[in-house]
């Protein structure tokens, strides 16, 4: 019988369960997870022996099926995750990610494949700076975001797979390795039929991808003028936009496809043509569900995909709620996110006016100084991912890791 090929789940949230369901329910493939968070490896493994891990998996046609499987290993031991792996795939917060890479880094072999699902911005600069020579020995493959959206119904035993993306662009820097399986053909045995994986053309492109800067520009959009008094109720996030909201979103999205363009203006060899606009992007990726697709505001408003979804909020006394700054939209989507794709802009000389705004408001919430005026060089800038984090200045810094 054929070898299974070994594969390290990092993580212990939703994707992480649909992730290591998947990979353990498949034929070719073994698992074991890393999670390192407070108790999670002692109480999923305890959870594992009452029975399988369910993945609970909605699919289109309104049928939910079950698919059942059991990881090999659950463990806070790197090592042991690790052990004759041949991939290790980030299924994490991005704020996680740090510990991970420091936890795995003595482990790591060339030819490993790396792959963040997803990688968020700035996983590439995270990853070499900390495995340093060896990631340039292994494939790094960063996902534009998780193929699925999912909710944990019981940790450690149930998952619920609302939703598979139709397709998912992923970019690859390969350095020196030579991967014993192409880890692209892997993942999608694994998923099946959806998503499609789309080879992107370079990891800047999918830096400038990612979608969660819209989290926090409208966060900002609805909360800025906040006068601190608790709400009866809980903020629709997408239906209850304001068209105030909606603009804050256009502009820090043009803000972005403005430093896509000037990356491909200074070397034309350099294509970011996936980088699209938010409203181009949510009009066409959700047509069977938006109802007036006039613009971004009505887009949004008229999603009925988004419906329901309200504001992070936290109930302080029976009915009464506040914004909650904390939530990840704000921990993850600004550090993660929002300061990268700012760094950038940065680098290649694109004022980021809105953008700027947007993070300014966000670290005071978070506590954190990113920005001082318009640049990135406050006194907890180097808790972000932004390029110059990791000492990349320039253009040239950051063609050079392609
Ligand atoms: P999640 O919220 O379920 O992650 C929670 C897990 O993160 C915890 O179980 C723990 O393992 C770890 N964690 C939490 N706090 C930690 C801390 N302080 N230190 C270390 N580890 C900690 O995450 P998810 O929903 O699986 O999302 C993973 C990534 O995918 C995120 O970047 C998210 O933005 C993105 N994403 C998720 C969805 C979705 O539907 N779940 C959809 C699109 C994108």
């Amino acid at each position: 019988m054929e070898e299974k090929i070994k594969i390290c789940i990092c993580g212990g949230g939703n994707g992480a369960h649909v992730m290591a369901g998947l990979a353990a329910a498949h034929a070719r493939t073994e698992v074991q997870v890393l999670t390192l968070y407070q108790d999670e490896a002692v109480v999923w493994t305890e959870k594992m022996k009452q029975g399988d891990l369910i993945i609970a998996r909605n699919n289109p046609d309104r049928t939910v099926e079950e698919i059942k499987a059991k990881p090999a290993v659950i463990t806070k031991d790197a090592g042991q995750a690790t052990q004759n792996a041949d991939v290790i795939i980030f299924c994490v917060p991005a704020f996680a990610h740090k510990q991970y890479f420091e936890a795995i880094a003595p482990y790591v072999k060339e030819n490993m494949s790396i792959i963040g699902l997803p990688g968020q911005p700035g996983f590439e600069f995270q990853c070499l700076d900390i495995l340093k020579d060896k990631a340039r020995s292994c494939t790094i493959l960063d996902y534009e975001s998780l193929p699925w959206a999912c909710r944990l119904a019981e940790f450690g035993r149930k998952v619920d797979l609302l939703a598979t993306k139709d397709s998912l662009i992923g970019s690859l820097i390969s350095g020196k390795s030579q991967p014993k399986h192409d880890p692209v053909e892997l993942l999608q045995l694994i998923f099946g039929e959806h998503p499609i994986l789309i080879k992107g053309n370079n990891y800047l492109e999918t830096v400038l991808m990612v979608k969660g800067f819209a989290h926090p520009a409208l966060m900002y959009g609805h909360w800025m003028n906040w006068d601190g008094k608790p709400v009866e109720e809980k903020p629709l996030f997408y239906q209850g936009l304001t068209e105030f909201a909606a603009s804050v979103l256009w502009d820090v999205s043009q803000e972005i496809v403005n430093t896509a363009k000037a990356i491909s203006k200074a070397r034309p060899e350099v294509t970011m043509e996936n980088v699209e606009h938010f409203e181009s992007w949510i009009i066409r990726n959700y047509r069977h569900t938006i109802q007036d697709p006039t613009n971004l505001y009505t887009a949004m408003k008229t999603n009925t995909a988004y419906g329901g979804l309200v504001h992070p909020m936290q109930e302080i006394s029976p009915g009464k709620y506040i914004p909650d700054f904390h939530h990840r939209y704000l921990e993850e989507d600004v550090p993660y996110g929002l300061a990268v794709t700012k760094g950038v802009a940065q680098i290649v000389g694109v004022a980021t006016p809105c953008t700027d705004k947007v993070i300014t408001w966000a670290q005071g919430h978070l506590g954190k100084e990113f920005l001082v005026g318009s640049e990135l060089k406050g006194k907890e800038f180097k808790d972000t991912r932004a390029p110059q984090a990791f000492g990349l200045n320039t253009l040239d810094d950051l063609l050079s890791l392609m």
